[in-house]
């Protein structure tokens, strides 16, 4: 099939995890070499502060990792910032970029986003592009209008030549055991879609579009079987392995 996407299960662990949280990779790969491989990519987004470790851990094993945020620009003065060419020397192959955590925390917009986009992609990493409506944007029944605009503002042209991936995470469903309906993912992931189709051509139906907010083990299956759903962003139920592994087995 020409449009087959390989489905891809990121863990975000956000501002979680020390040094002893690594063996969580070791029971990962331990859970994904005992039985049959689901037919996924999986990967996880650690702490910077845990990168390399991680990196260096998962190493054969298949499980790739990736940073949670990125400066625009690879190096300089501008303290506590990391560039995506410091994540990927430390073993990334992803970046998070757009987090509604970092929109709202730190005021960034898709402008923002976008320019953080452009340097994952110029350091050889493939950005997770976040979208996603707030409660009272859904409930006046603009949840598709505002990720159209976050979309044509977040995502750099570079996406019709490079690899990119969107995660659409519902700010509402973040953390909070709310998902929506399983009508409302195939219709957001449909017009997320239809939008990279117009905007990217063939290659817009070749972006992975990841759901994300409240994935569990319970709701994973149904959730990872809506038309294109392409895997999930997970945070929670990414921190422990065997969580985890629920909803990668799930796909
Ligand atoms: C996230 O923060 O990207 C996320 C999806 O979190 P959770 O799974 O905990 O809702």
């Amino acid at each position: 099939m020409a449009d087959r996407r390989i489905p891809l299960i990121a863990g975000n662990w956000k501002m979680n995890g020390l040094n002893a949280a690594l063996v969580e990779i070791d029971k990962l790969a331990g859970l994904l070499g005992a039985g049959e491989r689901p037919d996924c990519a999986v990967a996880i987004c650690p702490p910077a502060t845990l990168l390399s470790a991680l990196s260096a851990r998962a190493g054969a094993t298949g499980i790739l990792t990736g940073g949670q945020d990125c400066h625009p620009k690879a190096s300089g003065a501008h303290t506590g910032d990391i560039s995506a060419v410091m994540l990927a020397d430390a073993g990334a192959t992803y970046v998070i970029v757009g987090h509604s955590e970092r929109r709202t925390d730190h005021h960034e917009d898709d402008a923002l986003v976008r320019s953080k986009a452009l340097a994952a992609l110029g350091a050889g990493l493939t950005p997770i592009i976040c979208v996603g409506e707030a409660r009272a944007e859904r409930e006046a029944g603009r949840a598709i209008e505002v990720v159209t605009s976050q979309l044509l503002g977040s995502v750099p042209d570079e996406a019709g030549t490079n690899e990119v991936v969107i995660a659409y995470e519902p700010v509402w469903a973040i953390g909070t055991g709310l998902t929506p309906t399983i009508a409302d993912v195939e219709a957001m992931h449909a017009s997320i879609r239809s939008q990279l189709a117009d905007r990217f051509g063939a290659a817009g139906k070749t972006i992975r579009i990841l759901y994300g907010g409240s994935m569990k083990p319970a709701n994973a299956k149904e959730i990872l079987a809506v038309a294109n759903v392409d895997g999930g962003l997970v945070g929670g139920a990414s921190l422990l392995a065997n969580d985890f592994y629920g909803i990668i087995s799930a796909v």
